[in-house]
């Protein structure tokens, strides 16, 4: 598919294991250091790799107890209570690679492929808009079908479609690593996030995972999928590795390591981190090996929270309702919802069951878009679809500034509440909308500046009259 390889500038492989695997190994226990760092990641001070080995190792209850409750302060102060909310929606699960853990691999003959053709993704993102979302990411298999062109036109394709009061407002990408070309192409189309998952960082593990002879088994072309995509201009990333193929602890350090390189490289983090675990799938035979136990599940959460304040993690729905809900006080910024699967599942009448020939993996969390709204709100979260920053080009490197409190207080809280009262205006069941007007109120008694207060009532006024998409 890519005739020269190309990789970015001055492109090394900056994930060491040997350094990695010492770092797990002969960091001490050491509850003064810990707490001291801590203290620094509390100052919204981004840790070292070495220090977030500090942290990996402080494992017993009383210290675990203070990271997870760090964790929950630095969400409280970086990010306020608001929990972003998206969908995914699959365009199609034909495939070139053959990834062990994945149902989509080419050797598994017996899943049923698909590629939803334009009108079927018109169907879906209509299905979308008619339950609410505002947010997609959309994730393609690897294969030549689905060219950088092809998932360029996907995309305008699905910012075009408006139906009743719905749209689409920010569409992000899961897909293979591209070549420059291929980034500049899809960013025109104006993406948001590219994501790419290294999946494991461990070196030996990886090509276990992923045969030598398919695209993805080229360890570096993936590792350095966003440096590349930095390059040709999407400055808006997201890392992440798959929970279960090795030690947490190792992909947790490579996950920081990748994040520090991005930054020093390019004075840009990742915007986002995902840490999606191993889940069942159809065809997939699993070594439980390194299956990460609910414990050391929140502990990662909780460190990476306290690592790289200013990034956001992101929460999917291979969890149960049970696990997302303990997560995401240790530092989510957002989690999908109502999410389905299979290629065309959104517009199919509901089912309890999944099919699993005709998807990934088996999810954890089934619930409705509005079933989750209504717990959020009843736990005290502010569920908001706002795409206020990207819309206004305040992404890559001016994301960072203005991740501070005084921002959230003027955009982000008055942006999440305007957001949600469409969602109660338009789409929520009369239990949801009553708890979230309720909430909306309790969130402005606690805006203390009364020049904003004026303002978001006016705008949430214009909304009840039917006005959309306003927003700071
Ligand atoms: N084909 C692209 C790629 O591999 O980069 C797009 C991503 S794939 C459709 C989305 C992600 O799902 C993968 O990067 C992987 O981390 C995750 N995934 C694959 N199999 C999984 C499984 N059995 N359980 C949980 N997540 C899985
Ligand atoms: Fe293909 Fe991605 Fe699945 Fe690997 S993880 S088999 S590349 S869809």
């Amino acid at each position: 598919m890519f005739k020269n390889k190309v990789l970015s500038e001055g492109c090394v492989d900056f994930i060491d294991d040997a350094k990695i695997e010492a770092l797990i190994k002969d960091t001490p226990e050491d509850a003064v250091k810990v707490r001291e760092i801590i203290q620094k990641s509390l100052n919204k001070q981004p840790l070292s790799v070495e220090e977030t080995a500090f942290l990996i190792k402080a494992d017993s209850p009383e210290l675990t107890e203070e990271i997870f409750e760090a964790a929950r302060k630095l969400k409280r102060d970086v990010y306020g209570n608001r929990i972003v909310l998206f969908a995914p929606l699959y365009i199609g699960n034909y495939c070139i690679n053959d990834c062990k853990y994945c149902s989509f691999r080419r050797s598994l003959r017996s899943t049923v492929r698909k590629t939803l053709n334009e009108g079927e993704v018109v169907q879906q993102v209509e299905a979308l808009e008619d339950s609410g979302h505002k947010r997609l990411i959309l994730v393609f298999g690897e294969h030549p079908d689905y060219s950088a062109e092809f998932m360029a036109d996907t995309v305008r394709k699905v910012y075009s479609v408006k139906h009743g009061q719905g749209e689409i407002r920010r569409v992000n990408i899961n897909a293979a690593p591209l070549d420059h070309e291929g980034y500049k192409i899809v960013k025109n189309s104006g993406i948001g996030t590219y994501q790419i998952f290294q999946e494991t960082y461990h070196h030996e593990t990886y090509c276990k995972n992923h045969p030598e002879e398919t695209h993805k088994g080229d360890y570096l072309w993936r590792l350095d999928g966003l440096s590349r995509a930095f390059e040709a201009g999407c400055d808006d990333m997201g890392i992440g590795a798959l929970f279960g193929l090795y030690d947490w602890r190792f992909e947790v350090l490579s996950l920081i390591t990748h994040s520090l390189y991005l930054q020093e490289k390019y004075n840009v983090g990742p915007h986002t981190i995902s840490f999606p675990r191993l889940r069942p799938a159809h065809g997939i035979q699993f070594d439980e090996k390194y299956f990460v136990n609910d414990h050391d599940f929140k502990r990662l959460v909780a460190i990476l929270r306290l690592a790289v304040p200013y990034t956001g993690l992101i929460l999917t729905a291979r969890e149960t309702a049970e696990i997302r809900r303990e997560v995401m006080q240790f530092g989510v910024s957002q989690i999908d919802a109502g999410t389905r699967l299979e290629l065309g599942g959104y517009s199919e009448d509901d089912k309890e069951e999944q099919e699993l020939k005709r998807e990934q993996f088996s999810i954890g969390d089934v619930r409705t878009l509005d079933e989750v709204m209504s717990e959020l709100i009843k736990d005290g979260y502010i569920p908001s679809f706002c795409t206020s920053c990207y819309r206004l080009g305040r992404t890559g490197e001016h994301f960072m500034e203005y991740a501070i409190p005084g921002f959230i207080n003027k955009f982000c809280t008055p942006n999440a509440l305007l957001t949600l009262s469409e969602y109660l205006e338009d789409y929520s069941s009369d239990k949801t909308r009553e708890k979230g007007y309720q909430l909306i109120e309790d969130e402005i008694s606690k805006i203390d500046q009364e020049k904003i207060v004026k303002k978001l009532r006016e705008r949430l006024e214009r909304i009840k009259k039917g006005e959309r998409d306003l927003y700071f």
